[in-house]
């Protein structure tokens, strides 16, 4: 495993825990502290808006999953670098989704291929 692919597999853990979070306002608080953090990658900012906390215990969780070599690899990947692409993963594109019946949309079609709903104008 390359470094940044632990940084990724790190990174997918983060934005994980702050979507588990049950309301939106906590996610919503979550999202801004992570790309604050990578706006301004100083370590002491980054510990007091508990975003070195999320990234750490994400770390811990990787770690649970690897062998000795890959989790020393994984142990050296910089905060930074894990906040970096947890905010690329934050803010990808979303697959649209119908509202009544959550089936996945294509683009181009304008009614759910599931229940038929109208799904136009959103995403
Ligand atoms: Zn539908």
């Amino acid at each position: 495993m390359t470094p940044r692919r632990h940084a990724v597999a790190i990174a997918r853990l983060v934005v994980a825990a702050i979507e588990a979070e049950p309301s939106r306002g906590p996610q919503k608080l979550r999202r801004s502290q992570v790309r604050w953090a990578a706006e301004q990658p100083d370590e002491s900012l980054a510990t007091e808006l508990g975003v070195l906390e999320l990234v750490d215990a994400a770390r811990d969780a990787h770690l649970c999953a690897l062998g000795a070599d890959d989790g020393l690899a994984a142990l050296c990947v910089p905060w930074q670098d894990v906040v970096a692409e947890a905010v690329a993963l934050l803010d990808r594109p979303r697959a649209r989704t119908c509202t009544r019946c959550g089936a996945r949309l294509s683009r181009r079609r304008r009614n759910c291929g599931r229940c038929g709903r109208r799904c136009d104008n959103q995403g």
